[in-house]
């Protein structure tokens, strides 16, 4: 059957919907009709469009001047979420009317368009309905042409209650209203139409919620923001945030804002983090409410969030991916415009430095699994396309995009503008910007084919280095999570090489890093240095994507260096690349781990004053917290540790002060955590006194940026840890601050008494209680613990049926579950776990790759056990006697 192919044929272009939708809130329901103007290239005998569990019930076809078209048969073909029309006669190439009239429910769901509740501070429920369409959501709203590259424009009507505060939002400005219309007591809103945009960016919100208006854009945009009655104060923050940024774009693309406003506002319920509707921002709560209770890294987040989404109004709305195996020219492009915009507007946030490590570090992790995949491989299952969301598109696409920026800035920002304006309201392909870009870049010869080598093989090179006097040799080959794994090479057409821009600092000037590029097909590259030069260091600043691995000479000569004066490197990003590839590698076996050990030597003593550094070693020692705790290495591995932390930690760093700098304060929240992490006992000691202190009511917690790690390991353990749990959870389910919320709901979440985690398990099954949107923010607290891994892996194995029940195969979040767990697993029988929970439920939906990792994961687990760890043990016992 023609029908048969997912993707819909190209002949028949949507060209606009006139959509008028109908929520009934209190009963969750919505009707809603649709006349879609279509216009056919090619004569058809069928149309086919999408629709997913909506009840279609009137069905019309027009030509353009009225004459009904008789239609023989429609149905649903469900494989392919399609809605079929068939008519008697073949349809002539022409333009069409297809009218539909539907309806659909709008509960237990947060996808398409469905009901979010909220209490009032006295108690009373408030239901208000919202949408989430990307990627492939739109259709359980209304029946639409639901691919990306089928842009049209939308008139879009909304019916809302004419009593109770309720209000309509949509993508545009209103333009007129309709009362007592279609029914007595409700009211039509009618919006202006929208330019030509993608389905997935349709936005339309029913809601009673306050506004705040931040102000107008340079160019005239009235910015405003939204939340539930008692929250929008909160939202001061992103407002000022978002004007900047705005004007900031503007400028950067040397193209003005598109619409005639600009709306932003916080769901209760929402399943990601923010999705950029085009002029209809929504975010989950606690991306856009900045209140009392919000960390430093949790306004820096909402900035980096706020930004994100307001590229996205460019780089992706305006100028859409054809299809979504370009997933990360939206995605990449928003998270590297993002940290470069609060980069610029807010320096003292330090978004860079915290790009590099969270995102950058994160991802090469991920991408060193044999089971990872290319930036860009085709899909088209509405399964594959939602695992497209995931940290390859996002993180490794703008890690890939710093490092091309950075090669030449300027022509960079003139290449994405041109590129912008050629495409404006279409769509594109990564070709061509690679074209735009390339005509700007004139010192690469062939820019497309070295950026192919970053996004269409999957990993990334290590780069080695060989010395030869004044000279390097380097040479590159594929890094992998274990240095010893086999590979067809010639799965890839670049044959695992890539064309690696290189930037390096040396003793001669560490301020000016210089460039040099190893191209893919040479052997080997050489750098020279001038006679004399003491060290080097390459990936300056860690701009680049990929590890470098030095001689032992070499790293032995960066410990002195570091122990001598930390800031002979003078960035925080090379002091903490350094650890961090250096760990990486000696994971991986490419290294000895005597190397990262005695590299953070240097940060006891006290002089590493940027918490960049500090938080990768942190992210390191506690990895080997989980993976060492209970095995008799621990306690020599914590020894190593104390002593680093000795003359770092001290009671100064409970010490933060309202106007102590950003940098300061995650500082000191780092070294507070690493140190009760670690049980350094003085640390284990205050956050005990200063959690009763607290739960008591005696006083209030020095620091915001103190809360989490007080909330998390101040509860103490014995007949005490109950009571305190109980109380922590009456204060959770009374709190109306969304960030607090979740700070307690994290902690309530970390523990390990295994009664406990059973009871939240069961607590969170209830909405009432946990919000759907929170359920996995609950499940990876848990396996912060081994103990909680394995309660939560008896959980899923025993629950699984009712997880996929609730959030369906479809949910990402549900597919990265396995993988999470696996982290932890490294025994056979684990293995065996694994392997027979597959066998028995083998539908992965947006899992597939997830449980690929998984199995990777828990085999590469076993053998670090088996060769490295009897290594780690010698290694220690040399370090601390
Ligand atoms: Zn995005």
């Amino acid at each position: 059957k023609p029908w048969e192919d997912p993707i819909l044929p190209k002949d028949v272009i949507p060209k606009n919907y006139t959509l008028t939708i109908f929520p009934r809130l209190e009963n969750g329901t919505f009707s809603g009709d649709i006349s879609i103007n279509l216009t056919l290239t090619k004569p058809r005998t069928f149309i086919a469009l999408h629709q997913y569990e909506l009840k279609i019930f009137k069905i019309l076809l027009k030509t353009r001047n009225g004459d009904n078209v008789n239609v023989s048969k429609v149905f649903p073909y469900e494989k392919n979420e399609f809605w079929v029309v068939i008519p008697e006669k073949e349809l002539k190439p022409g333009d069409y009317i297809l009218d539909l009239q539907f309806n659909g429910s709008l509960v237990n769901k947060i996808v398409g368009f469905y009901r979010s509740i909220y209490k009032t501070k006295d108690g009373n429920s408030r239901y208000l309905a919202t949408t989430k369409f990307e990627p492939t959501y739109a259709r359980r709203a209304f029946p639409c042409f639901d691919e990306p590259s089928l842009k049209a424009t939308f008139s879009i009507r909304v019916v809302t209650p004419m009593e109770g505060g309720y209000f309509a939002l949509s993508n545009m400005d209103l333009e007129s209203e309709k009362k007592n219309f279609p029914e007595d007591g409700f009211v039509t809103k009618v919006f202006n139409p929208t330019p030509p945009m993608a389905t997935y960016l349709a936005c339309f919100i029913v809601c009673d919620f306050d506004v705040l208006e931040a102000g107008n854009t340079t160019s005239g945009t009235p910015v405003k923001l939204y939340a539930r009655k008692g929250q929008v104060e909160s939202s001061k923050h992103a407002g000022q945030i978002a004007l900047q940024v705005v004007d900031h774009f503007s400028k950067y693309f040397d193209m003005g804002y598109p619409l005639p406003k600009l709306d932003l506002i916080a769901i209760p319920d929402f399943a990601s983090g923010a999705m950029e509707n085009w002029g209809l921002i929504t975010f989950r709560e606690t991306a856009l409410l900045a209140g009392n209770d919000t960390t430093t890294r949790g306004l820096i987040g909402i900035s980096g969030t706020v930004s994100h989404e307001l590229a996205h109004m460019w780089f992706g709305d305006i100028v859409t991916m054809q299809w979504w195996d370009d997933l990360w020219l939206n995605e990449g492009f928003a998270t590297f415009l993002a940290t470069q915009a609060v980069q610029h507007l807010r320096p003292e946030m330090n978004a860079e430095a915290l790009f590099v490590g969270n995102t950058v570090h994160n991802v090469l992790e991920d991408d060193s699994a044999l089971s990872s995949h290319p930036i860009i491989q085709y899909v088209n299952h509405p399964d594959q396309i939602t695992e497209m969301f995931d940290s390859i598109s996002y993180s490794k696409g703008s890690s890939v995009l710093r490092m091309t920026e950075d090669f030449d800035k300027e022509g960079f920002r003139t290449g994405v503008s041109k590129y912008l304006k050629k495409h404006k309201w279409g769509n594109a392909r990564t070709e061509d910007l690679w074209r735009f870009l390339s005509n700007e870049y004139k010192s690469v010869k062939d820019l497309p084919h070295m950026l192919d080598t970053w996004t269409k093989q999957e990993g990334y090179p290590l780069i080695m280095v060989e010395s030869d006097g004044s000279n390097i040799k380097i040479t590159q080959s594929r890094y992998l999570s274990d240095c010893n794994a086999e590979y067809d090479k010639k799965k890839s057409s670049f044959g695992y090489k890539w064309d690696v821009p290189i930037k390096y600092i040396s003793s001669d000037d560490p301020f000016n890093p210089k460039s040099a590029l190893l191209l893919s097909d040479e052997p080997y590259g050489t750098i020279t240095f001038s006679e004399g030069t003491s060290w080097f260091k390459l990936n300056s600043k860690q701009v680049g994507f990929y590890r470098v691995n030095y001689t032992a000479e070499q790293w032995l000569n960066f410990t002195k260096l570091l122990t001598d004066d930390a800031k002979t490197i003078p960035a925080p990003e090379d002091r903490s690349n350094l650890i961090d590839d250096a760990f990486n590698l000696a994971s991986a076996g490419y290294l000895e781990y005597n190397v990262p050990l005695q590299l953070i030597s240097y940060l006891k003593s006290n002089k590493e004053t940027h918490f960049l550094p500090w938080t990768t070693c942190s992210s390191h020692i506690l990895r080997l917290r989980k993976i060492l705790y209970g095995t008799p290495v621990y306690e020599k591995f914590k020894k190593y540790v104390h002593r680093i932390l000795e003359s770092v930690v001290s009671d100064s760093i409970w010490e933060i002060k309202e106007n102590s700098s950003p940098l300061e304060k995650i500082l000191k929240s780092t070294l507070a955590y690493l140190a009760v992490r670690m049980e350094v006992p003085a640390a284990k000691k205050k956050v005990n006194e200063l959690f009763s202190n607290w739960i008591s009511g005696k006083s209030d917690i020095p620091s915001v940026d103190f809360k989490s790690v007080v909330y998390t390991y101040g509860m103490g353990g014995g007949d005490q840890f109950e009571s305190n749990w109980n109380q922590m959870w009456s204060l959770y389910l009374k709190e109306q601050d969304p960030q607090q919320k979740i700070s307690l709901l994290e902690a309530l979440s970390s523990v390990t008494d295994p009664q406990t985690i059973n009871k939240l398990l069961e607590l969170a099954k209830n909405e009432d209680y946990i919000r759907s949107q929170d359920y996995f923010n609950v499940l990876f607290h848990i396996i912060t613990n081994p103990e909680g891994n394995n309660i939560l892996w008896d959980y899923v194995s025993d629950n699984w049926d009712y997880l996929v029940k609730r959030f369906t195969l479809n949910d990402r979040i549900l597919g990265r579950v396995l993988p999470a767990l696996a982290k932890l697993f490294f025994t056979e029988d684990k293995l065996a776990q694994l392997e027979s929970f597959i066998a028995k439920y083998p539908e992965a939906g947006a899992g597939v790759a997830g449980r690929k990792r998984a199995l990777e994961t828990v085999k590469l687990n076993i053998k670090w056990h088996k060769t490295y760890l009897p290594k780690l043990d010698s290694y220690l016992d040399a370090l601390i006697f």
